[in-house]
C-alpha cells in the first residue's frame, strides 16, 4: 500500500478514509496518532495489526467536542464535565463507563473507555466530518518512542496506513494525561500534558497509580493495561541519572564508554564532546523537554551507540510526564545521586 501525504486542505479525503474503515495518521497537540473508526471492529483490528500492539492494550476514543461524550459513555460524573470545560480541547483523557456500542476491540474488553478531545482544529474537523469517534493510539510501532512529527510516524508506518495528515510538529510532545474517573478518588494512570497539580486543583485528592513511578513486576495487573509493556525504548539500553544537573553530568562523563550516547540538557553538551549527544533543551525548560524527549530517543536509533546515558529532569509539573517516559525507555534502570 502506498501511504499518501495529506495536507491541511485535505480534510474531506481524510474523513473519507476514516469513514471507509481505513487507517489514517492524525496530528494532535500531544503526538501523532494512528486513527481509525472507533466503532468499527475491523478498522480497529487494523490499528493493532499495523502497530504490532498487544490485543489487551485499549485505545482512546477522540471526539471533536464535549457534547459527544454521552454518545459513547454512561453514568458520567459531574467532575468529567468540570474537567472537560477546563482542559478540553487538550491533552487530557478521561476513563468513563462505556456504552454498549463501543466495541470490545476498542476497549480491549473493558467496560470503560478512554475519551479525549484533542487540541488540534484540523483533526477535530476530520472527526466531525467523518461523523464517528476516532480510536487512536500513538502512531509508533509498538514499543518504540511515540512520533512527534509526520516523518517520525512514517519511519514506523510507511506502507501500513492509507495516509498521514501532516500538520507540523506536535506542540506538547508527550501523550495525554489519563485520569480514571470510575474510581474514588480519581486515579492518575498516565502523566501527560495536563499536570497532576492542575488536576488536584479541580479534583482535590488524586491517587497516582503505582505504574507511573515504578516497574510492574510480572503477573501484576496495572489499571492502565498498556503500562505493563516495555515502551518508548530505543535499541540501545538506557541508564537514567537523577540529581543536580552538574553532578549528573560529572557522573556520566566519568563512566561513559567510547561509543556511549548521551541525552542531556543544552548547558551540558560541551561535557560530552566526541560522543553522539541529543539535547532536550535548557535544564529549566520543561515544555521543551516534553517536545524533545521522543525525538531524542528516536535519534539514537539512527546513530551507532552501545548504550545511552541520560540526565533526568525533575518530576514536578510537566516533568512527571517526561521522567515517566524516560524511565520507561530505560526499563526503570535509574541511578539516583545523593
Ligand atoms: P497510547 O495512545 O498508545 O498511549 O495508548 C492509549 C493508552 O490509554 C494505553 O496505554 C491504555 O492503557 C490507556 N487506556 C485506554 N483506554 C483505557 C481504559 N478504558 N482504561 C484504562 N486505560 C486505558
Ligand atoms: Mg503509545
Amino acid at each position: 500500500m502506498e501511504t499518501k501525504r495529506l495536507s491541511p486542505n485535505d480534510i474531506e479525503t481524510a474523513a473519507h478514509i476514516i469513514a471507509g474503515g481505513g487507517l489514517l495518521g492524525i496530528p494532535t497537540e500531544t503526538v501523532y496518532g494512528l486513527g481509525a473508526n472507533g466503532l468499527d471492529p475491523g478498522a480497529v483490528k487494523g490499528i493493532f495489526a499495523a502497530k504490532g500492539r498487544p490485543q489487551d492494550n485499549p485505545l482512546i476514543l477522540h471526539i471533536p467536542e464535549e457534547s459527544w461524550l454521552e454518545r459513547y459513555c454512561q453514568d458520567i460524573p459531574q467532575t468529567a464535565y468540570t474537567l472537560a470545560r477546563r482542559f478540553w480541547p487538550g491533552p487530557l483523557t478521561m476513563i468513563l463507563k462505556r456504552r454498549d456500542l463501543v466495541p470490545d476491540e476498542t476497549t480491549a474488553g473493558l467496560d470503560t473507555v478512554g475519551m479525549r478531545c484533542p487540541d488540534c482544529a484540523l483533526t477535530r474537523a476530520v472527526i466531525a466530518a467523518a461523523g464517528v469517534p476516532v480510536a487512536a493510539p500513538s502512531g509508533n510501532a509498538s514499543g518504540r518512542p511515540s512520533p512527534t512529527t509526520a516523518a517520525a510516524m512514517l519511519e514506523d508506518m510507511e506502507g501500513k496506513i492509507q495516509a498521514i495528515l501532516d500538520d507540523g510538529p506536535c506542540r506538547v510532545g508527550v501523550e495525554s494525561t489519563i485520569i480514571d474517573l470510575t474510581v474514588t478518588p480519581p486515579r492518575l494512570l498516565r502523566p501527560g500534558g495536563v499536570t497532576l497539580e492542575e488536576l488536584e486543583e479541580v479534583l482535590g485528592r488524586v491517587e497516582v497509580d503505582d505504574a507511573v513511578r515504578r516497574l510492574m513486576t510480572p503477573g501484576e495487573q496495572p489499571k492502565a493495561p498498556g503500562m505493563k509493556y516495555r515502551h518508548y525504548a530505543p535499541k540501545a539500553p538506557v541508564t537514567v541519572v537523577k540529581g543536580d544537573p552538574d553532578e549528573t553530568a560529572g557522573y556520566i562523563v566519568a563512566r561513559m564508554g567510547e561509543r556511549s550516547g548521551v541525552l542531556c540538557f543544552d548547558e551540558f553538551q560541551g561535557y560530552f564532546r566526541g560522543h553522539p549527544v541529543e539535547t532536550i533543551g535548557p535544564a529549566a525548560d520543561q515544555a521543551q523537554h516534553a517536545r524533545r524527549i521522543f525525538e531524542a530517543l528516536r535519534a539514537f536509533d539512527r546513530l551507532e551507540v552501545t548504550d545511552i546515558w541520560a540526565q533526568s529532569p525533575t518530576d514536578e509539573g510537566l516533568g512527571l510526564a517526561v521522567t515517566n517516559r524516560l524511565n520507561k525507555a530505560a526499563g526503570f534502570h535509574i541511578i539516583a545521586l545523593p
